[in-house]
């Protein structure tokens, strides 16, 4: 049995971890009145932040900061037209090319041989699930960034 009393360390250990504690710490503290009343107030005060409640914001967080948000009307209203403008001289574009060249594009398309065809379909298939599985990889970092708690 050591002749000193224990200090705060030890005795925390004894109250949260008894099997991982040292025989002599142990044998102190059934020994010695005044570390066994240090052990019994620090077992009360482990009890007592057991049992405080977690704390919980008593409003909806998510519906305060989007209030507190600038409305993006206008921007999604700019960004909503140039796609549509996008859209339609694509779209204008695709025309022009199949009423001056749709004979030809029609021979292109029957010259090719199916090997080919199997060959560009099982790259483009490829290459697609590659890049969904790498967007899904990114997504999956940044909500990892996010979640901090
Ligand atoms: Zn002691």
């Amino acid at each position: 049995m050591t002749n000193n009393h224990l200090n705060d360390a030890e005795i925390q250990q004894y109250v949260l971890q008894k099997t991982n504690c040292g025989v002599d710490i142990i044998d102190h503290i059934q020994h010695c009145t005044n570390c066994k009343i240090k052990a019994e107030q620090y077992n009360l005060l482990f009890e007592g932040i057991k049992q405080q409640e977690k704390p919980v914001f008593d409003f909806n967080l998510a519906d305060l900061v989007m209030q507190q948000l600038p409305k993006s009307q206008y921007k999604g209203s700019y960004e909503k037209l140039f796609s549509y403008f996008i859209i339609s001289i694509s779209f204008f574009f695709v025309c022009v090319v199949f009423y001056l060249f749709g004979n030809n594009l029609l021979n292109l398309f029957l010259g090719i041989t199916p090997i080919l065809i199997g060959l560009i379909i099982t790259t483009v298939t490829s290459l697609l699930v590659f890049l969904c599985i790498d967007m899904y990889r990114k997504y999956q970092t940044q909500m990892k960034a996010l979640n901090f708690y």
